[in-house]
């Protein structure tokens, strides 16, 4: 782009957008980086400066930017239409991406319902949960409130903050939200209950199952991100963890939601997470990677006695009156389906094992950096915990930035990542390369020791 445009693109981009979780004070003050295309996993600004797309432009890019396949899907759908309402009609590629989601889901799953983004995707599971207890011949109608966990993320609409709990976004709203019962989530490093993995058999657990025995006869559904919680800076919950909670909503008849939003699509290593411990939840909301990090696109899938218990006459009113305007837009849809196919045909999934590992060993040095706490990987998922003070596992305060200083010196290096707090988060797209892992650990690790120690 001539150098005369690039000037005013700057200048208009701190003129026209309210950024979104952006302090907007400290974003009009710096320098803007505006990307213009990519290739592969990587990020090309408009000056044409290179950068690694270390976070999949936000936990959506699977198979790298420009991937043929998945762009002449979406030309081929735009030749045969953009839009058309799923409020009443049909279309083809909502069809045959429904079917086929449903054919890599946890079995068990049966039906689909679309919306465009994460939050409204569990917005919706809350909703037909507490909906299904009003009104299915195997709900109650006492059931009427939710458990999630302490640390949690499901999205920024008042439904899914309702069942957040992360203060720094979710604390304002208070009086805004719906009361839920909070289980402390599995964060090891930071134990709630001052104990240690392996000898704290689970206190977690028991307090879960407390809270389950005691309000059983009011909770219509609890609701987690299955093996990780990624918002609260990549918290990976230990082995068997899943199951048991799986099991303890049985036994006390609550329904399971897992929001997959940020962990399905191969992230953990498998298709989803839920398969690692072999669960399959009554509802799972679906969105990020969903279309291959293309279009917004996302969807809550759930078991056949969820969709039952909404059958009846029209005038029971047991419809499920919920629908936005864009729900199963076709050329979303259509790239949900190239995304899928590539899964399928190019082994992504089993292929990934090696970059895994890979990064696994790269991640390794950065445990002996002296403000490194702790490094928490969950296949591609990485979070990398930064403190004040290793021995006390004291936080830096906010006010230094610190994730912030990180991030901003990757940049100079040619490395895009974003961090949540004192955690510095990486998640490339799963195309990412052996080398690309090396220059995206590189750079990382430079970064943090620049800022840290020097
Ligand atoms: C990102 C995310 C959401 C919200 O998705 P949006 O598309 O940003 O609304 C919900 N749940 C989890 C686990 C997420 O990571």
């Amino acid at each position: 782009m001539p150098k005369k445009m690039n000037k005013q693109l700057k200048i208009d981009s701190k003129k026209y957008i309210w950024y979104p979780f952006t302090q907007m004070q400290d974003y009009v003050a710096e320098d803007p980086l505006i990307i213009e295309e990519a290739k592969g996993c990587i990020l090309k600004d408009i000056y044409g400066n290179e950068y690694i797309d270390g976070i999949s432009s936000l936990w959506t890019n699977v198979h790298g930017h420009r991937k043929k396949k998945l762009d002449l899907a979406i030309k081929k759908q735009l030749d045969m239409i953009a839009h058309s309402t799923l409020l009443g009609l049909s279309n083809v590629p909502a069809i045959q991406c429904a079917k086929k989601l449903i054919q890599i889901a946890p079995k068990g799953l049966t039906r689909v319902f679309y919306s465009d983004n994460g939050s409204t995707s569990v917005e919706i599971a809350l909703k037909m949960a507490f909906q299904y207890q009003q009104q299915a011949p195997h709900g109650d109608p006492h059931k009427t409130k939710f458990i999630s966990m302490t640390n949690a993320y499901h999205g920024d609409t008042i439904g899914s903050v309702s069942v957040g709990g992360i203060d720094l976004f979710h604390a304002v709203y208070g009086p805004l939200l719906f009361d839920s019962f909070k289980a402390e989530s599995p964060y090891c490093y930071r134990c709630a209950f001052g104990k240690s993995y392996l000898s704290c058999d689970f206190e977690c657990l028991k307090q879960m199952e407390g809270l389950m025995k005691e309000h059983s006869h009011e909770v219509a559904a609890l609701v987690i991100e299955p093996l990780v919680q990624g918002a609260a800076g990549i918290l990976v919950q230990p082995p068997g963890y899943l199951k048991k909670i799986r099991e303890l909503c049985a036994r006390y008849n609550i329904l399971m939601i897992a929001d997959e939003v940020a962990t399905g699509f191969g992230k953990t290593g498998k298709m989803f997470a839920c398969e690692h411990e072999g669960v399959t939840p009554d509802i799972m909301a679906l969105a990020k990677g969903i279309s291959g990090g293309y279009l917004p696109l996302a969807a809550t899938l759930t078991s056949e006695k969820i969709y039952q218990g909404f059958l009846g006459k029209y005038e029971e009113f047991r419809t499920f009156f919920h629908g936005h305007t864009y729900t199963g837009n076709p050329l979303a849809c259509a790239a949900a389906i190239a995304n899928i196919k590539i899964f399928e045909k190019e082994h992504v999934v089993e292929n990934l094992a090696e970059k895994i590992e890979h990064l696994e060993k790269r991640l390794q040095p950065f445990t002996s950096l002296a403000h490194v706490g702790e490094v928490r990987q969950r296949g591609i998922m990485i979070g990398i915990e930064l403190v004040a003070d290793k021995d006390s596992k004291e936080e830096f305060p906010p006010e230094e930035k610190i994730g912030y200083k990180v991030i901003k010196e990757a940049r100079k290096r040619g490395l895009i990542i974003r961090p949540l707090g004192n955690v510095i988060v990486l998640m490339p797209p799963l195309a990412v390369s052996i080398d690309e892992i090396d220059r995206l650990c590189e750079i990382t690790y430079e970064s943090i020791r620049m800022v840290t120690e020097l």
